[in-house]
């Protein structure tokens, strides 16, 4: 059955719920310049809109009405969850590096001087985690990086449109923070379609293209269409699914209802579908609260309506999400809404990781909690899963192996396919949140994997260099 897409008949809030807008909502965005113009934070005391400056004057920020109006409760603040999302907290900061930013900016210092120290602070902060750089960007014939493509898994290409390194609004842990704050060298974006079309007729191993950013979303709809439109040519027959990676549905759910030119895209996609693509929708979630309103709802209808798959993913987060009946009944409306659960991701180490980790075997924990709570359906989000250099490490579970008290592991994906769904053992490390802290457990000196793995490090980091 081929995808049929009701054209809107009024304008958001759409049909079902029951108003009519002659026209479309703006979008107004607010960044670290206007704090102080957003109304609600007059409810802080000086001191903590104070804070926010300091953070948000090395890690990102950007929020706009929609998510300061419909997503936070302000009555909540600075527990609600959505205000933890966005908004920056004085924790997320090591202590000397936000007394060090707080000086400055109190005495007023020269802009040259708070600039490089600034630089210096985010510098220490693991900007470039996982090696993407270095070890993800192919070359091409004459050894030349090509930007804004990542090839990391054989059957997976990641491609980071130059017009969608933005995002409607910023997470405050977002793990990809370097390339907001405007720091060129962090930057992994391409400027051209034809590189991403001729890498792609190349390697016929691709099966799966994924966009993502920044918020592809954010792009007009022309810019993807150029990007998307060629891959029904006959030459890219190979490029079976297309995803798009986007927290859209959650920051701007506008883009696809009642934006200028929503109708364009939502067709764009139909097209896709009916073209025999599978278009899939990664939509990152971290709570419930981001479902729960009308227009958010409406435009989940509408993509799906269009043969769009959306699934749902996200990490898990302190403050924001660890806590397994939050993700138990995230998951649950996903089911209800036809969004279907795909990754339980461990925060990444980088940036304000200080403020947002949880120990693995908590993540653990949190994850089978709220998995023994929801039905087979629900049950498909899988985690807690690591996105480290060597490939995605699955947290499966902790036992006691010949007395030994061991996490259980395995590749999700791995740099070499062999890797994969091989089961491998750690030492028990309670405090440990990632898994450059873990230790081969049995008294091994070694993970099957790292010869093989510093050997493929050492030819990437060769070639680029
Ligand atoms: C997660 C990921 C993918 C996609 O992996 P799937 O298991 O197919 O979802 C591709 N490339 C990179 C770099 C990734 O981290
Ligand atoms: S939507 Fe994704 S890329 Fe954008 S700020 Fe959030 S985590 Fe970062």
């Amino acid at each position: 059955m081929s995808a049929q897409v009701q054209p809107l008949t009024r304008r958001w809030p759409i049909a079902e719920a029951g108003a009519e807008h002659a026209k479309p909502v703006p979008f107004k965005v607010f960044t670290q310049r206007d704090l102080d113009r957003i109304e609600q934070l007059a409810r802080l005391t000086p001191e903590q809109r104070f804070e926010m400056k300091v953070v948000s004057s090395v890690l990102p920020f950007r929020v706009n009405q929609y998510v300061i109006d419909e997503l936070i409760d302000w009555d909540n603040i600075p527990a609600d969850p959505i205000f933890q999302l966005t908004f920056p907290q004085r924790g997320m900061l090591a202590p000397e590096h936000f007394d060090r930013i707080a000086a400055l900016l109190r005495e007023g210092a020269d802009k040259a001087v708070l600039e490089a120290a600034v630089a210096e602070v985010r510098q220490a902060l693991n900007p470039h985690p996982a090696d993407q750089m270095q070890m993800n960007i192919p070359l091409d014939d004459e050894g030349e990086r090509l930007d804004g493509i990542q090839h990391k898994y054989r059957e997976t290409v990641l491609f980071f449109p130059s017009q969608g390194q933005t995002c409607h609004a910023y997470c405050s842990f977002c793990f990809r923070w370097a390339q907001f704050v405007g720091d060129k060298e962090l930057r992994i974006s391409a400027s051209e379609a034809d590189t991403l079309h001729a890498y792609l007729r190349q390697h016929t191993e691709v099966t799966d293209l994924l966009f993502t950013g920044g918020d592809p979303m954010v792009m007009k709809t022309r810019h993807l269409r150029d990007y998307l439109e060629p891959l029904l040519e006959p030459a890219f027959d190979h490029i079976q699914t297309v995803r798009i990676g986007t927290k859209a549905l959650t920051f701007w759910p506008h883009r696809f209802l009642d934006a200028e030119d929503a109708e364009e895209l939502i067709d764009l996609l139909a097209r896709m579908v009916r073209a025999g693509k599978h278009v899939a929708l990664m939509a990152h979630y971290n709570h419930w609260k981001e479902l729960d309103t009308e227009i958010a709802q409406a435009a989940i209808r509408r993509i799906r309506a269009a043969g769009v798959v959306i699934r749902a993913q996200g990490p898990l987060i302190a403050h924001i999400n660890d806590d397994p009946a939050v993700w138990a009944k995230m998951w649950k409306m996903q089911v209800r809404l036809g969004i279907v659960p795909y990754y339980f991701f461990v925060e990444r180490d980088t940036g304000a990781r200080r403020y947002f980790e949880v120990p693995l075997v908590r993540a653990w924990e949190i994850y089978r909690e709220a998995m023994q709570q929801v039905s087979g359906l629900a049950r498909t989000a899988r985690g807690p899963s690591m996105s480290a250099s060597p490939g995605k490490v699955e947290v499966q579970g902790v036992t006691e192996i010949a007395g030994e008290k061991v996490f259980v592991l395995r590749f999700i994906q791995g740099r070499d396919p062999d890797w994969v769904q091989r089961p491998f053992f750690a030492k028990y490390d309670e405090s440990a949140t990632w898994l450059h802290h873990l230790e081969p457990a049995f008294g091994e000196d070694k993970w099957f994997w790292e010869d093989e793995y510093e050997a493929i490090r050492e030819e990437r980091l060769s070639d680029a260099a």
